[in-house]
């Protein structure tokens, strides 16, 4: 795993990358949630299940369909009154966050790799290039290790290619989306119409 403190700060500055209205702190919560939930499976190694099982550690929980089922569940449970539009950004942005978490762990040169395609294709998947030093599984022993190195290392491969792609998403919604019309406030011309 990479550490919780990656993960959190990935699915952080995803939002803060959206300038829809729909994101509120709740949501952001809620999305730095999503990127650490997948870790929960490894409660699954106290009652028995193996690494590599379905419901092992980077098993089903950190699949693409978990995180469309985890994202449409949240959508569906908590937002289900707001618009078409804030319900198709809610998802996009809670599936961002839960699958950025198998996306950062298959970056990572420890443990096995991760289940994308779970349940359907159990296989192990890493990236070719691993340049993320691995995180201890618990919080005791990320202290109790080389927390700086792989905080370093993390600081590195991971927040500062999020912060770059957070300039990115910025400037393109600046430049295509969210760009105030510029025929919506100029005078009106004398004889145009009122109704247009
Ligand atoms: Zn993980």
């Amino acid at each position: 795993m990479a550490s919780a403190f990656s993960h959190a700060f990935v699915a952080l500055v995803l939002g803060k990358a959206s300038r829809h209205p729909i994101m509120t702190w709740q949501v952001l919560f809620l999305g730095m949630a999503c990127s650490i939930v997948p870790d929960l499976d490894v409660i699954g190694f106290s009652f028995g299940i193996r690494y590599g099982d379905l419901w092992g550690h980077r098993g089903l929980t950190h699949s693409i369909f978990f995180a469309c089922l985890l994202s449409a569940l949240l959508v569906r449970v908590w937002y289900w009154r707001t618009s078409s539009s804030a319900k198709a950004t809610l998802f996009i942005y809670f599936f961002s966050c839960t699958a950025s978490h198998g996306v950062l762990d298959a970056m990572t040169n420890g443990g096995l790799g991760v289940a994308f395609f779970s349940p359907f294709d159990t296989s192990r998947y890493f990236f070719t290039y691993r340049p993320v030093a691995v995180s201890p599984i618990g919080i005791g022993d990320f202290f109790t290790g080389e927390a700086f190195r792989i905080l370093a290392s993390e600081a590195t491969w991971i927040w500062l290619p999020t912060l770059v792609l957070f300039l990115l998403l910025r400037g393109f919604q600046q430049m295509w989306l969210w760009r105030p019309s510029q025929t919506s406030h100029r005078p009106r011309e004398p004889g145009e119409s009122a109704k247009d």
